[in-house]
């Protein structure tokens, strides 16, 4: 271990220590009625800070914030941040706003676009004006379907611009780019992460996205759906490991204007990701097989030796035990 990796981690921890002895921090965090931003608002909450969730409730849901809903450092604004919303000051701005299913990208592309641009500028605008420090959650699919693998953050990525998920994939991208420039012109401290496949308790059912999908059709003896082959790959992350990471990445040093990638390191294959689904729900359903969708990246891996770097982070939990906590969390 050198010297400059020791004198990172040694910042990191105090920084971590002062976060969590402050009391006085505000917090807005958009999207936060949704799958990721409702855990992350629940950890917020728990090292003291008051939190303000901002969401249209379009994906999100009622039932995600119900623990949390009378908590006295806690109020949501209903909003959306397409349309310049009324925030209150705050000292931090987690912007987790935006649809991310690709069942999505269909039925709700102009929201998505404008949602990761229009409403990226109208948190910028926010962080520039209170001077809080913000992060944006972008994504993986920056990179669309990869030439370069596993992808590092110096990867400009592959995207069809014009094609089905280029609503969500290009206004991320665009997002990114407004989270450089404003950082440029106007010095506010702005830290990106690039989110790999993230699943875990609260994903609806009815998502679109695989996890939630493939559980809900094995626990209801429903054939599971693979779309194409089954060969393409992906990591996936459990929530708490991708929560602790984002964490990281807002306290951490060495972050000013940045990005990183986090997400999962053990690559599956669909496929097998059907077989385990189906060998942890101890279920008999089968597997049909439909046509793959355009533009659906045949495989996806994080190189995230940055973050495990800055932060020491690496995700902990495995596929495994995270199906199973996700499968327990149903049954309470
Ligand atoms: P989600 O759909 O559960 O949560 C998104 C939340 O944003 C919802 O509560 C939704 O109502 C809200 N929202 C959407 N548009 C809005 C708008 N215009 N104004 C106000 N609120 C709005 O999705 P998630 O998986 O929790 O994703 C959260 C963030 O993380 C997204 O920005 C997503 O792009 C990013 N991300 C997630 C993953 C993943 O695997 N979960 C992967 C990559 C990136
Ligand atoms: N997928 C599938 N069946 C489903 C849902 C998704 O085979 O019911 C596939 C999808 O085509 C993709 C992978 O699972 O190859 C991951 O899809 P998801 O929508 O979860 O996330 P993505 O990585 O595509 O954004």
């Amino acid at each position: 271990m050198g010297g400059e990796y020791q004198k990172i981690t040694v910042t990191v921890l105090l920084s971590a220590r002062n976060f969590h002895s402050m009391s006085e921090v505000t917090t807005i965090v958009t999207g936060g009625a949704g799958f990721l931003g409702s855990h992350l608002c629940e950890e917020l909450l728990a090292s003291g800070q008051e939190v303000i969730c901002v969401d249209n409730f379009g994906s999100g849901q009622d039932s995600n914030v119900s623990q949390i809903r009378d908590h006295n450092r806690f109020r949501i604004i209903e909003a959306d941040i397409r349309k310049l919303p009324e925030l209150p000051p705050a000292d931090r701005i987690y912007h987790l706003a935006s649809r991310a299913s690709p069942a999505d990208f269909t039925e709700f592309p102009v929201q998505i676009a404008l949602t990761n641009t229009q409403g990226t500028k109208h948190l910028l605008e926010h962080a520039v004006e209170h001077d809080a420090k913000m992060l944006f959650a972008s994504t993986s699919e920056v990179y669309g379907d990869p030439e370069v693998h596993p992808q590092p953050e110096t990867y400009n990525g592959n995207v069809n611009i014009r094609g089905p998920r280029g609503c969500y994939d290009e206004s991320k991208r665009f997002g990114e780019t407004l989270t450089v420039a404003y950082h440029n012109e106007y010095d506010v401290d702005v830290r990106t992460v690039r989110i790999f496949n993230t699943y875990g308790p609260r994903m609806r059912p009815d998502d679109g996205r695989v996890v939630p999908t493939f559980l809900s059709q094995a626990l209801q003896g429903e054939d599971l759906t693979i779309y194409g082959d089954g060969n393409q790959t992906r990591t996936f992350c459990y929530v708490d490991d991708m929560v602790d990471g984002i964490l990281k990445v807002m306290n951490g040093g060495g972050m000013k204007g940045d990005v990183v990638n986090l997400g999962g390191q053990n690559e599956i294959s669909i496929q097998a990701l059907a077989e385990t689904v189906l060998q942890i729900c101890d279920s008999d359903s089968g597997i049909t097989y439909e046509p793959l969708p355009e533009d659906d990246p045949t495989q996806r891996k994080p190189d995230v030796s940055k973050a495990e770097r800055l932060f020491d982070w690496d995700p902990t939990i495995d596929i495994q035990e995270g199906l199973q906590k996700t499968i327990d969390d149903l049954g309470e």
